[in-house]
Formats: structure tokens, C-alpha cells, sequence
């Protein structure tokens, strides 16, 4: 199914998926301005947030206060709040740019100490008031989804970028673990503060959520087993590789693993994930399996003559509307035998109903074990059957009549042999349902009075707007 099929997406997910994303710039908007606050006014509770982490780089909480709005503004379906949703992407872009080029080139363009002081990095040689490598690298990119989600074109990028993120907010929170609270353990890159890796990984999830229903998020929002699958499984198969390795960091610091045990439990630990994982979708696909099995069998039951377990007269309407369309497409040759059993008022009259109703049932077995598997028998009305024989030409149709009509005079029957007369047609251009059949009807009408227990092929009677000295139409 094509994703601009309008009922794809569940509109409730995205509703929800929304929510959150607005709810997620929401928080980051709050969580910077605290942060900042406490800049401001040298409050270390509000700069660190968890007590004994790291702080939250000024510059850090001015990037993330403008990523927040800009994935307000974006949620807002005004065009001048787009256009300031990428313009507040693109100042934390080139925030966070320049403060990589500075780390690449060891410069030092004056931005990182613009607002506030901080002595306490300088003190542990750090450039003061620098973000962190990994948060300059992660604003990179979400800016870059930011300014991308503006577009439709490029919502693709935009995702992909915001993916990225993840991993690096991810590895920010994987390594906290044997980071810990123990400063002084030498790490290639300045340490992230614990709420700044967290709101960045919400950030990454929060621009992914504002459009679930296009691009790679589509499936999450899709009203699908595959979309239910993904909504079940795709956080916690992205958030619990990170949160066992933090745990497993933190134990092996305190004390409680030795190296050789974290790698046995994070090894478990995936096992039991992937296991999982499958599971779910096993679960998953086996609902809708049956739910399927359940639906066609009701179809069936919706299509099948209960008498002669033929089909009824909406399947036969249903397979020769089929039949027609294919004709107008492709060119392929079908006909129609119309069947009406001889006398059978009488039969009804000699043994009874009963006796007649299992006459019928004998003639639903004939017919099915005459044709082959391609081929549509069903039990017009009454006892009157219909038979469709796709990529048959009426010639050879006449051949298949004579046959049922042959396997008449050869079956068992219990009370008294029954016969059938047979009107083919093959279907012309420019047939339509009511024209076939009523071509097979006037031949089936020539059989009955030409003494019935005969085949005779619409092709072989008069044309049908000559006078016809016989009996009116059967339709
Ligand atoms: P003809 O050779 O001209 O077709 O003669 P006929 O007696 O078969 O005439 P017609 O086709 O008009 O007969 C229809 C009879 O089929 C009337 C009715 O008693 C019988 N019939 C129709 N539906 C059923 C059914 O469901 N069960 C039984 N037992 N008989 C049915
Ligand atoms: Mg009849
Ligand atoms: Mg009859």
C-alpha cells in the first residue's frame, strides 16, 4: 500500500506522536531556561541538575533553548513560524559549528565565555565554558534536521540526521555509566552533562515525532502489524543496549563485575532483547494470520450456495465482472454454459423435495468434479447453474457441456436419472454481464426446445433480434 493512502496512518499515533514532540520542546525550552538561570545567578544546583554530574554548558542550554523553539515553531502550520523554526535551527547550527572549528583548530573565537564566566572548567584545564565535542557534534545534526524539516523534500534527510543524533546521545549516556560520578577518568572528549545527553536523545526523538507520518517514520505511525511492531519495539530495542551497559559500567566501578562478567551480562542482556524482539513480532504476525483466516472463511460463507456448496449468484456476479475486465485489458477469451435441469418439477413432484434437494446436491458434486480448477460453477437459482470457463473459446465450451452433459447420463443416481440441457456462449466486445448471459439463456431455451438433454452454442441460433417463434427469455 502506497503511504498517500489517506487511511493509512493511524491518526490517533500521530496525534500522540505529536503530543510528545511538543511536549519534548516544551521540557528543553524549561530545562535551558533553568540552566541558564543558574549561569546567571551561579546557581549549581540548577547548572548541574544531578548533583555531582557535570554542568550543562551555558553555551549548551542556549543551543538547546533554541532547538526547543524551533521545534515548536515548527509543530505550527502558520508559514512565518516555519520560516523561524529554521532560522532558530540555523543560529544552533552555527553555535555549534563554530565551537567544532574552534576544537579542530584550536582557536578561540571569544563565543564560549560570552555571557557567563566559568571558572570551575578553567580549573580543571578545561576550555571554560565550552560544550562538549560530542554535544557540538549532536546540535550539528539536529540543527541540520531542523532546518531540513522545513521542507517536505527533504524530511528524509531530516530523519536521518535526527537517527544520528540518537546514536550520539545514546553513546553520551552509554559511557555516564564508567564516566560516573568519579571525575578525572581520561576520555578523549570534554564530559556531557547527564541531562544535556538525555534532552538531546528526546530532542532527536521529539523532530522525529513532529512528521510520523511520512518518510522512515511512516511505518511507526501506520495502521498495520508492521506499524505495531515497530511502536512496540523500536524504543526500548534502541534504549536498553545503552541502559544495561550503563548499569554494567556502574557495577564494574563499584566493585560488583569483573570485566569478564559485564561482557557475559551484556551478552545475555542482547540475547534476551533479540529474543524479544522476536517474540513480538511473532505474536504479531500470528493475530493477524488468524484474523485473516477468520475474514476469508466468512467470505467464503458469504459466496458459497449452502445447498450445493457451488458458488452463489453474487460470486458468479463477482467472477464474471472479473472475467470481463480482464477481457477489456488483456484479451482473454472466456464462455459461459448456462445449465437448467430437465423436468425437474415433476422429480419434485414423484419423490419429493427432500429426494429434490439431494438430486441438487449429487448435481453440485457433478458439476465440481467435471471442471477443472480455474473454472466457476454456481447455482444460478433454483435449479438453474451457471458455469464460467476462463480461456475457453465456445467451441471448445461445447466440448465441456457435452462432457457434464455426458457424466449426466453416467452418474449414480438414487431415485431417477436426471438430465441437463447446456446454452454456450462466448463472451464477444462489448459484452457485458446481462448480454452474455442472455446470449447463453436464448441457447439454453433452443435446447429445451429442441427436446432437451442437449448443448447448442448461441452462435448456431438466429440472430437475436429476428423474431423468435419459441418461448420468452429465462432471465
Ligand atoms: P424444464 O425441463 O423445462 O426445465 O422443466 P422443469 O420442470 O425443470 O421446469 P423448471 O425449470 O421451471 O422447474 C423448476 C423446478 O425446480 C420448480 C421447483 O420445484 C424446482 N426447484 C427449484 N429450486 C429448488 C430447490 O431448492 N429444491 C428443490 N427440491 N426443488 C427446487
Ligand atoms: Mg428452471
Ligand atoms: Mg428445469
Amino acid at each position: 500500500m502506497d503511504y498517500t493512502d489517506p487511511g493509512y496512518a493511524d491518526p490517533l499515533v500521530v496525534h500522540r506522536f505529536q503530543q510528545f514532540s511538543r511536549a519534548v520542546a516544551a521540557l528543553s525550552i524549561l530545562v535551558a531556561t533553568l540552566v541558564l538561570v543558574g549561569w546567571a545567578w551561579d546557581i549549581t544546583s540548577l547548572k548541574a541538575m544531578v548533583p555531582g554530574h557535570t554542568d550543562m554548558k551555558a553555551n549548551t542550554a542556549l543551543a538547546m533553548l533554541l532547538m526547543g523553539l524551533s521545534l515548536l515553531a515548527c509543530h505550527s502550520a502558520v508559514t512565518a513560524a516555519g520560516r523561524l523554526s529554521g532560522l532558530l535551527a540555523m543560529a544552533a547550527g552555527l553555535l555549534s559549528t563554530l565551537t567544532l572549528v574552534q576544537y579542530s583548530w584550536g582557536l578561540d573565537f571569544g563565543i564560549d565565555t560570552m555571557w557567563f564566566d566559568d571558572p570551575a572548567s578553567q580549573a580543571v584545564g578545561r576550555p571554560p565554558g565550552r560544550m562538549s565535542q560530542i554535544s557540538a557534534i549532536a546540535f550539528a545534526l539536529l540543527a541540520g534536521a531542523g532546518v531540513a524539516s522545513c521542507r517536505m523534500r527533504s524530511i528524509r534527510v531530516a530523519q536521518w540526521l535526527a537517527l544520528a543524533v540518537i546514536a550520539v546521545a545514546l553513546f553520551a549516556l552509554s559511557v555516564l555509566g564508567y564516566r560516573g560520578l568519579e571525575q578525572g577518568v581520561a576520555l578523549p572528549f570534554n564530559p556531557v552533562a547527564v541531562h544535556t545527553a538525555l534532552l538531546l536523545l528526546m530532542l532527536a526523538l521529539g523532530w522525529l515525532a513532529a512528521r510520523p507520518d511520512v518518510g522512515i517514520m511512516r511505518v511507526l505511525s501506520a495502521r498495520s502489524a508492521g506499524g505495531a511492531v515497530a511502536r512496540r519495539a523500536l524504543l526500548p530495542s534502541l534504549l536498553i543496549p545503552s541502559l544495561v551497559s550503563y548499569l554494567a559500567q556502574r557495577l564494574q566501578a563499584l566493585g560488583y563485575l569483573s570485566a569478564d562478567a559485564t561482557i557475559t551480562l551484556l551478552a545475555v542482556a542482547s540475547g534476551g532483547l533479540v529474543a524479544w524482539i522476536v517474540w513480538s513480532v511473532s505474536v504479531l504476525l500470528d493475530r493477524v494470520e488468524r484474523e485473516k483466516r477468520i475474514t476469508s472463511h466468512l467470505r467464503e460463507d458469504a459466496s458459497t450456495d449452502e445447498l450445493t456448496q457451488l458458488g452463489n449468484r453474487r460470486a458468479f456476479q463477482v467472477s464474471i465482472k472479473g472475467l470481463l475486465t480482464r477481457r477489456r485489458d488483456e484479451d482473454a477469451v472466456f464462455s459461459l454454459l448456462m445449465l437448467d435441469l430437465d423436468r425437474f418439477k415433476s422429480f419434485n413432484d414423484t419423490f419429493g423435495h427432500v429426494a429434490g434437494d439431494g438430486a441438487l446436491r449429487k448435481v453440485g458434486q457433478l458439476l465440481k468434479s467435471a471442471l477443472r480448477p480455474g473454472d466457476i460453477a454456481a447455482r444460478f437459482g433454483g435449479e438453474e447453474f451457471a458455469v464460467l470457463l476462463p480461456g475457453i473459446d465456445g467451441e471448445r465450451a461445447v466440448l465441456v457441456a457435452e462432457r457434464i452433459r455426458r457424466d449426466f447420463h453416467v452418474a449414480d443416481w438414487p431415485d431417477r436419472a436426471l438430465t441437463i440441457s447446456i446454452g454456450v456462449a462466448q463472451c464477444q466486445d462489448g459484452d457485458e454481464a446481462e448480454t452474455l448471459v442472455s446470449r447463453a439463456d436464448r441457447a439454453l431455451y433452443a435446447a429445451k426446445a429442441g427436446g432437451r438433454d442437449q448443448v447448442v452454442i448461441d452462435t448456431s441460433l438466429p440472430p437475436a433480434d429476428e423474431p423468435a417463434p419459441q418461448q420468452p427469455s429465462l432471465l
